[in-house]
This record gives structure tokens, C-alpha cells and sequence, in this order.
């Protein structure tokens, strides 16, 4: 179901670019890390009892490459027309463009 929904959403969208990327700042080391969110393939359809498609979620862990061991955890809501309506972060924050 999913699938199928995620495949007719390429099929039909016409909405480019099917990709963005969010950046965060490490709470314990300020190190910046970013990452990059392909709304085609990694957003998880969350749907009703009755399987109707109520919003996508994607979760993100972000390391950094120095010493820190931190882990900063993201989670996104968008949705269904794959708008983001909710951040959520732990062990960091975001930093707005
Ligand atoms: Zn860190």
C-alpha cells in the first residue's frame, strides 16, 4: 500500500526536487551536521485503521566525525502532500538556514 502510494506519487507528482536536507547543531561538541532527506524514499507512511494515508514520518540519527560520540536523533512529520509540519530533535538543534 505504501509502495503503491509512493509509486504513484512519482508518477503523478510533477514536483521537483523530491529532496532537501536539514541541518543540526551537536549539543555537546556545536559541531554542524547535515542531512539529506530524499522525500521519495525516506519518508515511512503512517495510516488510519482504515489505511488512509494520515501523514509520512522520517527519523534521521546524525554523528560527527570528530571525537563527540553525541548522536543527534531527528524526527520529521509531513503531510501527505509531503509538506513538513513537525520537527522534532534530540541531543541538538536545529540551525535555520
Ligand atoms: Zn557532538
Amino acid at each position: 500500500m505504501g509502495f503503491l502510494d509512493k509509486l504513484l506519487g512519482s508518477l503523478s507528482g510533477g514536483r521537483p526536487p523530491l529532496a532537501s536536507s536539514i541541518s543540526v547543531k551537536c549539543n555537546r561538541c556545536g559541531e554542524i551536521l547535515t542531512a539529506r532527506i530524499n522525500l521519495a524514499n525516506d519518508l515511512s507512511g503512517e495510516y488510519d485503521p482504515k489505511g488512509t494515508l494520515q501523514f509520512y514520518t522520517c527519523r534521521k540519527v546524525l554523528q560527527g566525525n570528530g571525537r563527540c560520540f553525541q548522536s543527534v536523533e531527528v524526527i520529521l512529520k509531513y503531510d501527505p502532500q509531503r509538506l513538513l509540519r513537525e520537527k522534532e530533535i534530540h541531543g541538538g538543534q536545529f540551525v535555520e538556514d
